[in-house]
């Protein structure tokens, strides 16, 4: 509380981020970080970036950047918009693209920035919640509202919806638009990308933080029809006009490039996933199915947040999240197959 702040700033509840603790002795399997480093073409375009030219800004329309993402999915530069990180992609596109005389929807265990976004902007919202097996459920978005924001595969569930029901929901709001943030998509579902090109209130949002292993350098892009991208555009161009260094646009480049690298880590991540949710299923917690680079779990049996503690107190970082009707979940990051040995290990310790 202080006199100076403004009555706007009295009444926000801020994202409150996972914690980054300092040292490595601790297993961090808290914030759903890729568990391997990026790839080595990223790190040499950076190193390549750091000379002389760091005394003139970055091109401020990303030209170079927004051309690596358009090759990489076969879409024109006017249809890429690029960020630093996709939480700011997402904030422009709800600054942008959402109508205020209408509640924003998204669903009541979803990622939980958006409410944040919403009451920033002076956006009403209405929360859809999940169905009793904790999955999205299109239908309940059939109602007026001023824009959509699904997470596919879903924060915190990790389920997935279909395209087919994506192109329904364009269908379902043709006036509105639909913002599908695809952070974990990598991780075992199917990309929206291509039905931006016969729905143009479809807009795809994604992130090198999760399966490229750059969270450090916050790059995340969106794509979708011109018109969506020029809205986006002009919101940053009246807040920051140069939001990428001349590091993050080399190196995020080389890093979308390199498709051959990121199949070969996604693949390892979803293989420990299968190995771990085997292990800790043997322990009796419950699992939701997960195509995510992290699984919700629960056990009958004990409480969340003792076993929260528990695992801390043997440095392993899990993630507790305040949404009510998961409060009694823990959301546990996949990590090498090591860290989730450990894991097992700790929690077999603890009694279970
Ligand atoms: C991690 C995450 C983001 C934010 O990603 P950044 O690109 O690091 O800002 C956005 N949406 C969801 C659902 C996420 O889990």
């Amino acid at each position: 509380m202080s006199r100076f702040w403004n009555a706007r700033v009295h009444q926000l509840h801020p994202y409150i981020p996972g914690e980054q603790p300092r040292g490595d002795d601790v297993v961090k399997l808290n914030t759903n970080e890729l568990p391997y480093g990026p790839s080595p073409r990223a790190i040499a375009a950076m190193r390549d970036a750091c000379d002389d030219s760091l005394r003139l800004y970055p091109d401020p329309t990303a030209q170079d950047l927004r051309q690596a993402i358009g090759t990489r999915f076969d879409m024109p530069i006017e249809r890429v918009f690029v960020g630093n990180g996709s939480d700011e992609v997402l904030a422009h596109a709800f600054r942008a693209l959402v109508a205020q005389d209408a509640p924003m929807l998204f669903a009541d265990v979803s990622y939980g920035f958006y409410p944040v976004y919403c009451q920033l902007f002076d956006q009403p919202f209405r929360e859809i919640p999940l169905n009793g097996a904790f999955e999205i459920d299109i239908d309940g978005y059939d109602i007026p509202c001023g824009g959509i924001a699904i997470a596919n595969p879903n924060a915190n569930t990790g389920h997935a919806v279909s395209l087919d029901a994506i192109a329904r929901l364009a269908r379902m709001q043709p006036d509105r638009t639909i913002i599908i943030d695809e952070a974990y998509v990598d991780f075992g579902a199917h990309s929206a990308i291509p039905l931006t090109q016969h729905y143009d209130n479809l807009l795809v949002v994604q992130t090198l933080s999760k399966s490229h292993g750059l969270a450090g350098l916050r790059v995340g892009y969106a794509i979708g029809h011109p018109d969506l991208i020029e809205g986006m555009t002009r919101v940053k161009d009246s807040f920051n006009s140069y939001p990428l260094s001349r590091i993050a646009q080399k190196g995020a480049a080389a890093a979308i490039a390199d498709t051959a690298w990121l199949a070969q880590v996604t693949e390892r991540v979803k293989r420990t996933r299968a190995r771990f949710v085997g292990r800790i299923e043997a322990l009796g917690f419950d699992i939701l199915p997960s195509c995510a680079n992290f699984v919700l779990v629960r056990h009958p049996d004990r409480d969340a947040g003792a076993l929260l503690d528990g695992l801390r107190e043997q440095h392993m970082i899990v993630r507790q999240l305040s949404a009510p009707r998961i409060r009694d979940w823990l959301r546990i990051s996949i990590g090498t197959d090591q860290e989730m040995d450990r894991l097992v290990e700790t929690l077999e310790a603890l009694g279970i």
